[in-house]
C-alpha cells in the first residue's frame, strides 16, 4: 500500500484499480429508469441496500434528512436516497453520472 503513495507519477493508462473510480459500464434500463423518475419510494429490484445504518444529518437550511445508500447488482450504479423530513417525495441520486 505504501508504494502507491511514492513520488512516482501516476501511469498514463488507468489501472484496472482506478476503474470503480470511473465505472464505464453502462447503467442498466431499471437505473435509468430511476434517473428519469428520482422521486419515487420504491427501489428497483435491481438494487441492493449497501450498509442498513441510515446517515442522519442536516441540509444547509437545517432540514434533517435520512440517506441510504445502494449499488445496482446489474450495472454497479451506486445510488443515494436522500429522503427528507416533511416531504412527500424522496430523492434518489446517482454517485456519478449514469453512462448510457
Ligand atoms: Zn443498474
Amino acid at each position: 500500500m505504501a508504494d502507491m503513495k511514492s513520488a512516482v507519477p501516476p501511469p498514463p493508462t488507468p489501472s484496472p484499480s482506478a476503474a470503480s473510480a470511473a465505472p464505464a459500464v453502462p447503467a442498466c434500463a431499471n437505473c435509468l429508469a430511476l434517473a428519469a423518475d428520482p422521486r419515487r419510494r420504491e427501489p428497483p429490484s435491481c438494487l441492493t441496500l449497501r450498509n442498513s445504518a441510515t446517515a442522519i444529518s442536516q441540509n444547509a437550511a437545517g432540514v434533517p434528512f435520512s440517506m441510504m445508500t445502494f449499488s445496482c447488482r446489474d450495472c454497479g450504479t451506486v445510488w443515494r436516497l436522500y429522503d427528507r423530513a416533511n416531504e412527500l417525495f424522496v430523492s434518489w441520486v446517482p454517485e456519478h453520472p449514469l453512462v448510457r
